[in-house]
This record gives structure tokens, sequence and C-alpha cells, in this order.
């Protein structure tokens, strides 16, 4: 698809009335499961009506072109992709965060992007009361679940609009902004693994690349059934839970329920589900309840399955394969590059542990501190040739950090990574969590990957702690497998398997077992929080915490 002969150029139009165009309008866009498996269908036809529907009633209240509204709403309530894609047509920047995201948290962002709009329901609303007099710039809240007639105690506040109530008398019909491929269309915060979240600014030539992702990544074809577990709060939920598929004309599971090994199988095989995108940490938690639906299910229509948000151990895909009978594909990208960078993929052999390969127009390179190309094998900053498409235009409120990510005409990830001598990726680690041990570099990741290879383990976080004669040593975090015990034993078989496996600089010096790792909300493992309470030092922004 060549988006600049298509027209109006405006996503919210190509996910909508541009499938109409191709024929699609009666074709199944978003197939909603609740938490009891029943499920209702919304036709790319009824997608266009509602967004166009929803355009209309911003347009009404008064939403300007390229007027930021943060979305808050949880994973399956129509609005949220109706709302997305209708703000997209009326030409404002939309913004979405996890539902789950305490008062605090959505005050920081709200407050950090001036938003004007808050699209929003009641009891989340209510949450919030307590800061909305401190968010001067907020000019409407939209609330998607009052009934049209409903009069209650959150209509005292003339800021409060009724969505239903707005939306009997709005037309169906609306005319998409055009947009300029230079336009901004998408503000996403990161994770905040490392700190505060910061406010990422996308254009809608993002597009442009995320099509291609589809294309060489992905794969997908108008007869896939695709679910993508991620929540739009995280860049993976809006590029690949929302647009990139629609614009693609591809049907999409949204789960309104939560985790839930057992029906989460049920899902895949009554829905038939062909391409399935999660994150290692789920795939760690199935692993570890795999006795509820192993064998239970009939997966014979799942044809592949996909990976992102932190590294894919080598011991998950070898579950995968063996469980499951699938071959999972690692893909490596950031909320900074808004779609896949490099991956693994249908067609290309997959080397297990590795991220795979860059898409046909990325550029990145290992390079040293002056960001000069180092040979294949060695470690170092993983960068990308800026100019993509998708590249992060800016981050919000705060243009000397984004300055501050490029050198010479080169993207800074800051991950660590190599490449070997046949073109394939391996990260590292992120370059704050690399442990610099007995003049040695030790990447988490290799270390993580082999502790669970272990059968007693689980989950496993490694990070440095100072050390007055390493300088810095391993120290781990470990959950073990239900019903296995932490005992000396154990410890001296992790020591001779890690010494075995990478060598004796890289077993851990200390112990810690644990109930769960803390994650944030896009299921990262938070290493800089255990590292701030092993040390007994403050923590810093925890605001994504789940
Ligand atoms: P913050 O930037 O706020 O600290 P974050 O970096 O976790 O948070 P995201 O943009 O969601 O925010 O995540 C991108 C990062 O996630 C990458 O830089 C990398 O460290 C990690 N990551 C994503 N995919 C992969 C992958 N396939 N393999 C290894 N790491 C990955
Ligand atoms: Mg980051």
């Amino acid at each position: 698809m060549d988006i600049t002969k298509i027209s109006p150029l405006n996503t919210g139009y190509l996910c909508t009335g541009y499938q109409i165009e191709k024929g699609l309008g009666e074709k199944v866009a978003m197939r909603l499961i609740q938490p009891d498996l029943s499920f209702s269908d919304i036709t790319f036809k009824e997608l266009d009506q509602k967004s166009n529907q929803f355009a209309n009633v911003i347009k009404q209240i008064g939403l300007q072109p390229q007027e930021i509204m943060t979305i808050y709403l949880p994973v399956g309530i129509p609005e949220l992709y109706t709302g997305f894609l209708g703000i997209l047509k009326a030409g404002g920047i939309a913004c979405n965060v996890f539902s789950n995201m305490g008062k605090d948290a959505l005050y920081t962002r709200l407050e950090d992007s001036a938003s004007t709009y808050l699209l929003t329901k009641k009891s989340l609303y209510k949450r919030l009361k307590t800061i909305i007099d401190d968010l001067p710039s907020l000019k409407k809240i939209i609330l998607v679940d009052l009934h049209q007639d409903e009069q209650d105690e959150t209509e005292e506040n003339p800021k409060v609009v009724n969505l239903q109530k707005l939306l009997v008398s709005a037309s169906q019909e609306f005319s998409p902004v055009h947009n300029d491929l230079e336009t901004p269309y998408v503000l996403h915060y990161t994770s905040g693994s490392t700190g505060k979240p910061k406010g990422v600014i996308h254009v809608q030539q993002a597009i442009v690349h995320q099509l291609r992702t589809i294309e060489e990544v992905l794969q997908l074809n108008e007869n896939d059934i695709y679910w993508c577990t991620a929540d739009p709060g995280w860049v993976t939920g809006t590029t690949y839970g929302i647009t990139a598929p629609w614009m693609s004309g591809v049907t999409q599971i949204v789960n309104a329920g939560g985790f839930n090994p057992v029906d989460w199988f049920q899902i895949v095989q009554d829905q038939k589900i062909t391409v399935w995108y999660t994150a290692p940490t789920a795939l760690r938690m199935l692993m570890r309840e795999e006795d509820k639906f192993k064998g239970k299910f009939d997966l014979s229509n799942l044809d592949r399955m996909y990976s992102v948000g932190e590294p894919l151990n080598p011991e998950i895909i070898r579950w995968v394969k063996k469980t499951l009978d699938k071959q999972i594909y690692d893909t490596w990208f950031q909320t900074e590059t808004n779609a896949i960078m490099i991956s693994n993929r249908p067609g290309l052999p997959v080397k297990d542990g590795s991220m795979g390969k860059p898409l046909s127009t990325i550029q990145p390179r290992i390079g040293d501190d002056q960001a000069q190309a180092l040979p294949a094998n060695k470690t170092g900053r993983l960068l990308v040739k800026a100019g993509w498409e998708s590249m992060m235009r800016g981050y919000w409120n705060n243009e000397q950090a984004y300055q501050k990510k490029f050198e010479n005409g080169w993207y800074d990830t800051n991950d660590l990574a190599y490449q070997d001598q046949d073109g394939y990726y391996w990260f590292v680690g992120r370059n704050d969590d690399v442990i610099n041990t007995s003049g040695h570099l030790v990447g988490p990741f290799e270390v993580e990957s082999a502790l669970l290879e272990l059968d007693e383990i689980v989950e496993a976080a490694v990070i440095g702690a100072p050390d007055p004669m390493l300088f810095e040593k391993v120290v781990t975090f470990i959950v073990l497998k239900n019903g296995a015990e932490w005992n000396r034993k154990l410890e001296i078989a992790i020591r001779i398997h890690i010494t075995n496996k990478l060598g004796p600089i890289a077993v851990p010096l200390d112990y810690i077992i644990m109930n769960d790792l803390p994650k944030n909300q896009s299921g990262k493992i938070l290493r800089r929080v255990l590292k701030a309470n092993y040390l007994g030092e403050d923590a810093g922004d925890t605001s994504t915490m789940a």
C-alpha cells in the first residue's frame, strides 16, 4: 500500500473507511471476548460508523486538530478502540494509558502532556476526582458509560461529558482530517523500566513502517485470526493491537478478561486463532502452569507465535516447541521506534536466543563509545541509522533528552547487543543493567536464560551490585517452581550449571528467593527496583509498577 496515494492520509480512515472501500465492510474487525468467554463482533463498517460518531461528538465539544486526548479505559471497552480511531479522524493526538494506573501516575501523564481531553469511565473518573482541579489544561472529561439520560453526581462537574447522550444525535458520517506525513498522531509513554516514563511523539508516516512489519514479520493475510495480548497502554497494544492489523484488514481478537492460562488456550482454540503475539512474561507464567492446559486443547489452527518486550529466553522457545508444537518468533522494538525493527520471522531460520535480523529498510549498528562500528561478535551499543519512517519525532517536553539520543546520525537505543558472523543480532541487556564484574561484562539476559534451564526455576532476574573486590558482583532473584525447595544442593547445581555454560565470572554470588518479581504494566521485570531494594536505596519512579 502506497499511503501517499491514499486520500485522506489519516490512520483512522485507513483502519476503517479504507477497508470498506476494499470490500471488507461486513468483515469482523474486532471480536470482543468477555471474561465469561461470551463474545460480540464489530465489523469494519460498524467500526467506521462508531468512530465517525465519536469524531463528530468530540468536534462538537470543541476538540481542535493536534489537541491531545488521553484514553484511560480498560482493554475490552469498545470506546477505547472507536474513540482512538475517532480522535485520529478528527485530527487529534491519541494517548493511550493503562487503565490500572493509579491516580498519581495518571496525574503525571496528564500534566506532562497537558492533555485537553480525557476519555474514561465512571469508576475510573471517581479515582481522579481529587486531581482534576489541579489540571488546568483539561477541558473535558468524556465518560463512556453514563446512561444517555443518567443524571448523577459526576455531572456536577461542568467538564464532564456524557458520551452516550451525545452519540444519540451524532452522524455516522465524518470526513477525516487530511494529514501530512509529518503530522503527529500518537503520544505514547514508555514503559518506565529504567526511570520516569518519557512521552514519545509519533507522526502519521509511522504507519509506512508499521505496514512493512506486517508484511515482512507478522505476515498477516486477510484470512488470519490474530490476537495481540498487549494492553494499548503499551506501544505494542497500540501498534499491534489497533493500527497495523486493522490497516491490513485483519480480524483481531480483544480479550476483556485478564491473564488466565486455561481461558487463554480456550480462546486460542475456540476462536481459531492463527497468529498470536504475546510477551515473555506471559509465556513464563504459562510455563509455570502448563499442567492446566497441556494436551487439553486443539491448537491446530494456530500457525505461529511472536513475542516482544523482553528478551525471549531460549528455554521458552524450546518449551513452546515441545509443549505447543509451535514456532515462536522474537521481535525487538521500543516505544521510540514505534514498530518492529529487528526480528525473527517465517522464512528466516531461527537461532534460539537471537532477536533475528533487521527489517529490510532498517540499518542497525553495533557501535563503540564513539558510535563507530564494532566487528562481529563484539558486544556494544545497539544503534540504528536515524530516519526510518516510524522513528519518534520527539520526547514530549524534553527536546534535550531527544537530542541526546542521536550521535552523528545514529539513534542510540540504550540496549547492548552483538551481531554474529551470520548477521543475527543478540540482545545482551539494557546499557544500565549490564554487569561489570572482575573486568568482564556480563549480560543479565544470558545468566537469566541459563537459570531458567534448571527445572526448579520459573523466573529469574539478575543484577549487578557493588563489590569491593570485583567492582560489581552478580546477584540473582529467583522464583521457584511450585513444590521446589531452596537448599544448598540447588545452589551448587546452579553454580555448576552457570560455570559450565557461561564461565565462573557469571556465577551469582548472592541468591534471593522471591514469590514474584516486581514488574511494570507491560509485564517487564523491574531490575532497578530489585537493585534499589537490595542496596537499601530509593527505587525512584515506580508509577508503572503493576
Ligand atoms: P523506559 O524506556 O521507560 O525505561 P522501556 O524501555 O521498557 O521503559 P519500552 O519502549 O516499552 O519501554 O521497551 C523497549 C525496551 O524493551 C527495549 O529497549 C529493550 O530493552 C526491551 N525489549 C523489547 N523487546 C525486546 C526483545 N525482543 N528482546 C530484548 N529486549 C527487548
Ligand atoms: Mg526504553
